[in-house]
C-alpha cells in the first residue's frame, strides 16, 4: 500500500475513536449542519462556479466560495475543477480519472482519490483562474485550511466542555463526529455520483447533442443526499446550468441557494437551459441498460 492509501484507511479507522469520545445531541446537530454546508458549497462552488463558471460574482465572495468548500476533505478548488474537467472532457473512457466504465467500481468511487497522480493540480486545465493568486494559494494550502477547521473545532468542543459542561461534549468528540464522520459521509455520497450515478440510475430524455460518450444516469436519491448533484445525467447535457434539476419534480437544493444568492446580490448571470430546449426534449426511446455506454451521439 502506497502513503495515500495507508492515509485514506487511516482516517476511516479514525472513526472507532467515537467509542471513546462519546456523543451528544449537540455533536449531532454540528455533524448535520457541516454536512448540509459541505454538501451545498462542494456543490455551488467547487462544481458549477470553478469547474462549470455557471454563474458570476466578485473576486471577494469567489474567494469565501473557494474557502467554504474546503472543509469538504476533497483538496483545493481549483484540484477539483482541474479533476472534474477532466470527467466532463473524457468522461467513461480511461482517461476519466473516476469511471466505473472504464475502471472498476472501487477506482471511480474512492480508488482513485487514493493514487499518487491525483494529488497533483494540474494548473494546464484551470487557466482561466490563473489570474487569481489567492484562489493558487488557497489551493495549495487546503491541508493547512483542513487543519485550521479541525482545530477550531476542537477548542469549540472544548470551550463547551468547560462552559456548558451540562452539554456533554469534547474537542475530540466534536473532531470525530464533525470533522470525521461528517466529512466521510459527504465524501462517500459525492463519490457516488462518480461510481453509481455512472452505472444505475435513469435517463429520461435523448440529448443527442450532448458532450462526449458517457454513461451518466439521474438517481433522485442521491440528488437528495448530494443537494442535487445526483441528477448527474441532466448535467452531462447542460454542464453549463447553474441547476440540474431541469425537470418538473426534481428538486435541486444547491439552486435554490443561488437563487437566493442571487436576490441578495451576490451572484448574477445564473447560466440556466432555455425553455425551449427544455420543452422540446423528447422523452427516451428505451432507457439504457445499466453499465452500457449510451450511443445516443
Ligand atoms: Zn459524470
Ligand atoms: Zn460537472
Amino acid at each position: 500500500m502506497d502513503k495515500q492509501t495507508i492515509r485514506l484507511v487511516f482516517i476511516h479507522l479514525l472513526v472507532l475513536n467515537v467509542i471513546w469520545t462519546g456523543t451528544s445531541a449537540t455533536a449531532l446537530y454540528l455533524t448535520l449542519f457541516f454536512f448540509v454546508w459541505r454538501g451545498l458549497f462542494l456543490s455551488i462552488s467547487y462544481h458549477r462556479y470553478f469547474s462549470h463558471r455557471s454563474f458570476k460574482t466578485t473576486r471577494g465572495f469567489q474567494f469565501f466560495l473557494a474557502l467554504a468548500g474546503n472543509i469538504c476533505m476533497q483538496r483545493g478548488a481549483l484540484w477539483w475543477a482541474a479533476h472534474h474537467r477532466m470527467h466532463h472532457q473524457y468522461s467513461d473512457t480511461e482517461k476519466d480519472p473516476h469511471s466505473p466504465i472504464a475502471h472498476s467500481f472501487f477506482t471511480s468511487h474512492i480508488g482513485w482519490a487514493m493514487e499518487k497522480k491525483s494529488f497533483i493540480t494540474d494548473y494546464s486545465r484551470i487557466k482561466d483562474w490563473e489570474k487569481f493568486p489567492e484562489l493558487k494559494f488557497l489551493n495549495e494550502k487546503s491541508d493547512a485550511i483542513h487543519g485550521i477547521f479541525a482545530l477550531f473545532l476542537f477548542l469549540l468542543g472544548e470551550g463547551l466542555r468547560y462552559f456548558k459542561p451540562e452539554l456533554g461534549t469534547n474537542g475530540f468528540q466534536f473532531l470525530v463526529w464533525v470533522y470525521l464522520i461528517g466529512g466521510l459521509c459527504h465524501l462517500h455520497t459525492i463519490f457516488l455520483v462518480n461510481s453509481w450515478g455512472h452505472l444505475h440510475g435513469d435517463r429520461p430524455y435523448d440529448f443527442p447533442a450532448r458532450e462526449g460518450r458517457d454513461n451518466s444516469h439521474n438517481n433522485a436519491w442521491l440528488a437528495w443526499l448530494t443537494f442535487g448533484e445526483g441528477w448527474h445525467y441532466n448535467h452531462h447535457c447542460f454542464p453549463f446550468s447553474a441547476t440540474t434539476g431541469i425537470l418538473k419534480g426534481q428538486f435541486d437544493a444547491s439552486f435554490v441557494v443561488i437563487k437566493l444568492f442571487e436576490k441578495m446580490g451576490l451572484v448574477w448571470d445564473v447560466k440556466v437551459p432555455s425553455k425551449e430546449v427544455i420543452d422540446n426534449l423528447k422523452p427516451a426511446l428505451s432507457q439504457q441498460e445499466p453499465g452500457t455506454i449510451s450511443t445516443l451521439n
